[in-house]
């Protein structure tokens, strides 16, 4: 593929006015302009601040987290060491600003949940000197692996013991939830109440945001999976950490993406190569390859912008001088990172 570097990065950049965050291009680093540099160096060391409805991201890791449970992998030593190069597993929080009190949903409860509360601190109004019994307006599960909702045990009893703390669940998630404890106990103690979701049906989180859940092909054994479309008055950002490969969705997956302007998306491996010995049709997730040759028309028209997030301790994306972090921000993608925030 030609290097197009200065044409991708003015056209990611006009939609990075146009959207009102950082998007992808904003880290690109091989704009030989010097104009273009600049822009991009600005964009990188003073982040717009994004005021209005919006989503930040949480954390990127994929369930075993970064470093991962049980690693010694010299990534995963480099990242126990050194906090800058750690992160909690994938999530994000819709942050809905209003007069008295800001609205503040979280996108799956992870295992790192009780640290990523904390990076809501400055959007919430904790009591001073006490655990906050309320510290959010709903969660929004995507499905029943470890990494996506294990933290709502934290809601419980033993931890928070939240009061009727609305999570949205498919019904088979839901029936899941209610059926099998910790997570019956939560029900029955009344400290989370279950909203049961119609895949393709917008839930309403504040008056001009909305979440609507998207089946998607994933390993179903104790759930289905959605993605969710959030919908702000400016902007509709896709939150997709988990799915099977392109290739297995029984439907074209661009619709779906043609439906918003911004797509957080699986980015578990890189290529086939990360995985020796492992057939790439064992492999259970899109490859990013994959996923930026699906996408990357859009993201050349400048009609998407796609971070990666659910990436795996193995993905040598994860380092920034690495050769794929370089070939994924040369074609206008990019990796996100907690704290990015991207407007709604
Ligand atoms: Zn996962
Ligand atoms: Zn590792
Ligand atoms: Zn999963």
């Amino acid at each position: 593929m030609i290097a197009r570097p200065l044409a991708r990065l003015s056209s990611v950049l006009a939609m990075s006015a146009a959207l009102g965050c950082r998007t992808p291009a904003a880290t690109t680093p091989h704009a030989s302009e010097t104009a273009a540099r600049e822009t991009a160096a600005r964009e990188t060391t003073a982040p717009q601040a994004v005021t209005g409805p919006r989503v930040r991201v949480l954390g990127i890791a994929q369930d075993g987290g970064l470093p991962h449970a049980g690693c010694s992998c010299d990534r995963c030593v480099a990242a126990a060491r050194d906090p800058a190069r750690a992160s909690f597993v994938s999530s994000a929080a819709v942050i809905v600003p209003a007069p008295q009190h800001d609205a503040v949903f979280v996108l799956d409860a992870t295992v790192d949940f009780r640290e990523q509360l904390a990076l809501l601190r400055d959007v919430r109004d904790d009591p001073p000197g006490g655990v906050d019994r309320a510290p959010l307006d709903g969660v929004l599960l995507t499905h029943a692996h470890v990494g996506h909702y294990l933290g709502l045990a934290f809601l419980g009893f033993e931890a928070i013991a939240t009061r009727e703390l609305p999570v949205f669940a498919t019904p088979r998630l839901a029936t899941y939830l209610r059926d099998n404890g910790p997570w019956a106990q939560l029900v029955a103690q009344r400290n989370i109440t279950l909203v049961e979701t119609t895949p393709g049906t917008a839930s309403p989180l504040a008056a001009d945001v909305s979440a609507t859940p998207w089946r998607v092909p994933h390993r179903d054994e104790y759930s289905d999976t959605v993605a969710y479309e959030l919908a702000g008055p400016h902007h509709r950002v896709l939150f997709l950490p988990d799915t099977a490969p392109w290739r297995r969705w029984d439907s074209d997956p661009l619709p779906l993406f043609d439906r918003v302007d911004v797509a957080l998306v699986d980015g578990t491996f890189y290529a086939a190569d990360e995985l020796p010995g492992r057939n790439l049709d064992d492999i259970g997730h899109p490859l990013m390859v994959e996923t930026m040759d699906l996408l990357q028309s859009r993201v050349d028209a400048g009609r998407l912008a796609v971070w990666f997030i659910h990436v795996n301790h193995s993905n040598p994306a994860l380092e920034p001088d690495s050769a794929a972090r370089r070939e994924i921000e040369r074609r206008g993608f990019a990796l996100a990172t907690t704290g990015l925030e991207l407007a709604l």
